[in-house]
């Protein structure tokens, strides 16, 4: 399934249970803005490549419209697209004052050098930078993207602009962004995971927990739930994972993926597993934090864990979430549990904008609050409506969205 017909089925089954009317459905999922540009950029062998960039700004009825920006060789305009919708649910679910967009290079990072990555991201500013703006459109990382790229964006954004630090989100500490940033979408996982858990009426320590990939989502989602007395049952990476009933020693293996450029292949402290064996453990958690559309209506059924928590974006496909509805599994859904990340972000553009810099403390504490606060209403309306979590985090956001266009007059 296209990634935009997903987005379309969850919008449709909030916009029914809001019943908003065709006109304002119409309003809400057309984009903005689509720009699509070319990026012609000499390779340090002397060649000229020519790369496509995108940014889909889809809607700023809240406020300026944030997302990332991907560096993947399989990005295309109806990807784009549907996390741009995305994100505008998402801000919104959080109660953030933003809008949503995203963008993305058909580029594969790791088969170019440094230098040539940074003259790619340069010729991208160049292109759209009348486009983005603090108080239009601010970029952040996404896949493939790193917070080196996002301080070139910013430096490359000010030779037009001059000094503005809050065009991007995501930046390195030294470079104008904020301590708390990097964990905080795993922070945010392993928080809402905790407080789904005790609404369930479950016993957190001894929780069996088993998460795809051990990437920044995946290994901080780790780390915290190990810090609450979980049991880190598996994980795994693109190469492969680690299973140990009694709990995975989370420190042990994240010095090995440090000492090992990121991999956990070698690993000795816990039985492999494969990927899909890690889908269908016996477990209580089971938390997908690497791709989308791992879970599909071909592994539905396999999936033996209670409880699905959606760390990556869109990985359960709307069939799958189908199968989980009526077997009882609990899906709390991408929008609301992955927030985290957007959320740091936006305490680093009001940082940015006031020229004040937080104390990590503070960084957890408000995103603690905001992600609680997001947290309640969403199980509140599931409760209230006898919806899914997924539907009740879509009815937030959709509904927020609608009433701040209509609110703000729609010609
Ligand atoms: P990352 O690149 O840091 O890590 C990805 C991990 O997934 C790596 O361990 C990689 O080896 C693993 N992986 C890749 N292909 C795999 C496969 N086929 N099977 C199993 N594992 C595989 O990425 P990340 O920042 O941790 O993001 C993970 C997911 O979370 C993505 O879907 C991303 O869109 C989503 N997300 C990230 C953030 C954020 O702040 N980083 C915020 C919101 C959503």
């Amino acid at each position: 399934m296209r990634s935009s017909e997903a987005t379309r089925i969850y919008f449709d089954r909030a916009a029914d249970e809001l019943d908003l009317s065709d006109s304002i459905r119409r309003l809400l999922l057309t984009a903005k803005r689509e720009v699509q540009v070319q990026i012609p950029v000499e390779l340090d062998s002397g060649e000229v490549a020519t790369y496509i960039g995108y940014r889909v700004q889809h809607n700023d009825a809240r406020g300026p419209m944030k997302g990332g920006l991907r560096y993947h060789p399989q990005v295309d305009l109806d990807e784009v697209r549907a996390l741009a919708a995305l994100m505008t649910w998402k801000t919104a679910v959080v109660d953030l004052p933003y809008g949503g967009a995203k963008g993305g290079i058909a580029i594969d990072p790791s088969r170019l050098s440094l230098r040539e990555l940074e003259r790619v991201t340069r010729r991208f500013v160049d292109a759209i930078h009348d486009l983005i703006g603090p108080d239009v459109d601010i970029p952040a990382p996404d896949m493939g993207s790193t917070p080196e790229v996002m301080a070139w964006i910013m430096n490359q954004y000010d030779k037009y602009h001059g000094f503005s630090p809050a065009c991007v989100t995501g930046k390195p500490v030294d470079y104008h962004g904020i301590p708390g940033r990097d964990e905080a979408t795993g922070r945010g996982v392993g928080s809402l995971t905790l407080k789904l858990l005790s609404r369930l009426g479950r016993r957190i320590p001894g929780t069996r927990v088993a998460i795809q990939g051990f990437g920044n989502v995946g290994t901080h989602t780790a780390k915290f739930l190990r810090d609450a007395e979980c049991q880190i049952v598996a994980v795994s990476d693109a190469h492969g994972g680690f299973h140990r009933a009694d709990g995975l020693d989370i420190l042990d293996m994240l010095r090995f993926a440090q000492a090992h450029a990121g991999r956990l292949d070698g690993y000795t402290g816990g039985d492999a597993l494969t990927n899909v064996e890690l889908l269908a453990l016996e477990c209580d958690v089971l938390i997908p934090a690497a791709l989308g559309g791992v879970l599909t209506t071909a592994n539905a059924a396999t999936v033996r864990a209670p409880i699905i928590v959606e760390a990556a974006n869109a990985p359960v496909e709307p069939e799958a979430d189908a199968v989980f509805e009526e077997r009882g599994v609990t899906v709390l859904p991408d929008i609301l549990v992955n927030a985290g990340g957007v959320t740091a972000s936006y305490f680093e553009w009001v940082q940015n904008r006031q020229h004040y810099q937080w104390g990590i403390n503070r960084v957890r504490q408000e995103l603690d609050r905001i992600l609680a606060e997001a947290f309640e209403q969403v199980w509140q309306l599931s409760m209230s409506r006898k919806v899914s979590l997924r539907t009740a985090a879509y009815m937030v956001g959709v509904g927020r969205v609608a009433r701040a266009t209509v609110l703000g007059g729609m010609t």
